[in-house]
């Protein structure tokens, strides 16, 4: 027997997916619309698999992200993808400015990890310098426009254009130094 649930009015929930908006999805949207910009504004056609790997990027909060990482949580969204797609999209993003690439050491030898280009988080207008170990990789963000504005200039002083680029300072922390010399 067939039961027309919606007509009979039984069943007042919307099916799974559908209906209201759940929490979150205008943010989403919002994310997605500026990545599309991005995209568009570099130059770069939009595809789904660029959007989606932006989006990753620009909400990882500054952190470095590895493509392995960025595939899972991209299945974890329930976007079917692959890996070699989204190393794809991210080689051509790197190549237009969009996403920022670096090695990381670890346990397995240098990986590359990944970044929102500043400007593509969102609140990218505010400079950064970053501050990175380089045994642990930990890594903080130190939100100040006026250090950013003179370590571009003492950069520039030195024939060195920083001008819109990441800039990192690379450190030991207090872990790993102390670390290193108890051990
Ligand atoms: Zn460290």
């Amino acid at each position: 027997m067939l039961i027309d649930a919606g007509r009979s009015g039984a069943v007042a929930e919307p099916p799974e997916g559908e209906g209201a908006p759940a929490p979150g999805a205008q943010r989403d949207a919002d994310a997605a619309a500026s990545c599309a910009g991005r995209l568009r504004a570099s130059g770069l056609r939009v595809t789904s698999s660029r959007l989606h790997v932006l989006q990753i990027l620009a909400a990882s909060g500054g952190r470095w992200t590895s493509p392995d990482e960025i595939y899972r949580a991209l299945l974890a969204r329930g976007v079917a993808t692959t890996v070699a797609s989204v190393y794809s999209a991210l080689r051509t993003m790197e190549a237009r400015g969009l996403v920022l690439r670096e090695f990381h050491s670890g346990v397995n030898g240098a990986k590359a990890v990944y970044l929102a280009a500043p400007g593509t988080s969102g609140d990218g207008l505010e400079p950064a310098v970053f501050i990175v170990c380089r045994q642990c990789n930990a890594d903080r963000q130190v939100r100040d426009r006026l250090l950013r504005r003179q370590l571009e200039s003492a950069a520039r002083r030195q024939g060195l254009a920083a001008a819109g680029q990441r800039l990192t300072l690379y450190i030991t922390c207090e872990r790993c130094a102390e670390g290193g010399a108890r051990g």
